[in-house]
């Protein structure tokens, strides 16, 4: 057994010390591989970049060679961990935390996908579970993502203005990572309940967005994988859950959502080749300027949610609205105006009824 402890102490003797001798004591007569990680020699996060540095795609700090690289690959193989520190004003000591944030930092999409691979579940696994239409799951939500597909579908169906619906019910904001357009159910006051949460349950049943269709599973497609494979998981659930067994094939299909599976693969795909097009061309760097940044958020916002007509089909639109996006990146003129980091290039919305 690979037992590490990290201590945030920053003395050799007290009472931290003894008690980090005194586990390292017990572990070794059990027979444990035991190490020591010291975080007071390490330096803290520089928050790189525009917030991240190698961290987020590499898995690794660029600053490692001060221990913590070492440090990182020891606790990746570590069978049991004990954290042994001060504690200075209901807090951890400060190497500690300065250790904790980097490591969390290097290691969150790591644990993510191993979050996904351990709960994935293929189109005939079963699971349990049971709606009792309590509505658990639609308060304390800010988390409900509507697709460009979903607000179609919403608003087409219910007749309502896109600007009215994303007005009166979405929150939009920009992806911290993507930097594309996010949005989310607004919550209510009340409980920060949906607002399309009634006493009968919810008030767009067949209409509601694709995550409460598929709820309580999850979905998601390997940006580094095969981009044609959804991968369907389980999430975890504060609701009732029942005891009764389907497979999730039939309770996706209990909303036809297995006939939508291609627009979320071709949605997914896209978002995945956006976000490396607008980190290859650098448009939302520091090297780019406001201007550049608003106009192309704004055609991003266009594209994605406000330019369709409800008389025509979706993915049709979908692919000619983002194709026209893909020859304005296109354009020499962009890629030397963000090289030399001006302001000239404006990209224009496609029409005038921006959010
Ligand atoms: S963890 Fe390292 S690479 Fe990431 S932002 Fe902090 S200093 Fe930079
Ligand atoms: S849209 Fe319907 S199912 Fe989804 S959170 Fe709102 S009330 Fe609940």
């Amino acid at each position: 057994m690979k037992f590490v402890i990290i201590s945030g102490n920053p003395k050799t003797s007290g009472l931290c010390r003894s008690i980090t001798d005194e586990i390292i004591r017990g572990a070794k007569e059990s027979d444990a591989n035991v190490q020591e990680i010291s975080t007071n020699d390490m330096t803290y996060c520089r928050v790189c970049g525009d917030g991240w540095g190698t961290c987020l795609k590499e898995n690794k700090c660029s600053f490692g060679d001060d221990g913590f690289t070492t440090a990182q690959e020891t606790l990746r193989q570590a069978d049991a961990v004990a954290i042994v520190t001060p504690v200075y004003w209901a807090e951890v000591t400060e190497s500690l935390k300065n250790f904790l944030d980097r490591f969390r930092r290097c290691e969150q999409s790591v644990f993510a996908n191993l979050i996904i691979d351990s709960k994935k579940l293929e189109l005939d696994d079963t699971f349990d579970f049971a709606c009792n239409r309590c509505g658990v799951c639609c308060r304390d939500r800010d988390d409900i993502v509507i697709t460009p597909h979903d607000a179609f579908n919403i608003t087409k169906n219910l007749n309502l203005p896109s600007r009215e619906f994303f007005e009166k019910y979405c929150e939009i904001h920009q992806g911290y990572n993507s930097k594309l357009p996010v949005v989310t159910l607004r919550p209510g006051d009340y409980r920060k309940s949906c607002r399309f949460l009634s006493k009968s349950g919810c008030s767009i049943h067949k209409l509601k967005p694709s995550v409460c269709k598929i709820y309580p599973l999850g979905r998601a497609i390997d940006a580094n994988g095969d981009h044609s494979k959804i991968l369907y998981f389980l999430q975890d659930t504060q609701c009732y859950k029942g005891s009764h067994s389907q497979t999730i094939r039939e309770w996706l299909g209990s909303f036809d959502i297995l006939r939508e599976e291609s627009i979320f693969i071709e949605y997914s795909s896209w978002l995945i080749d956006i976000c490396k097009t607008l980190e290859e061309y650098g448009v939302f760097s520091n090297r780019s300027s406001e201007s550049m940044k608003n106009s192309v958020y704004t055609a991003l916002v266009h594209v994605m949610y406000l330019d369709y007509d409800w008389e025509k089909d979706f993915l049709s639109q979908f692919r000619a609205n983002t194709q026209k996006l893909a020859s304005i990146f296109e354009q020499a003129a962009i890629l030397t105006a963000l090289e030399q980091g001006g302001d000239t290039v404006v990209i224009a919305p496609q029409s005038e009824s921006g959010v």
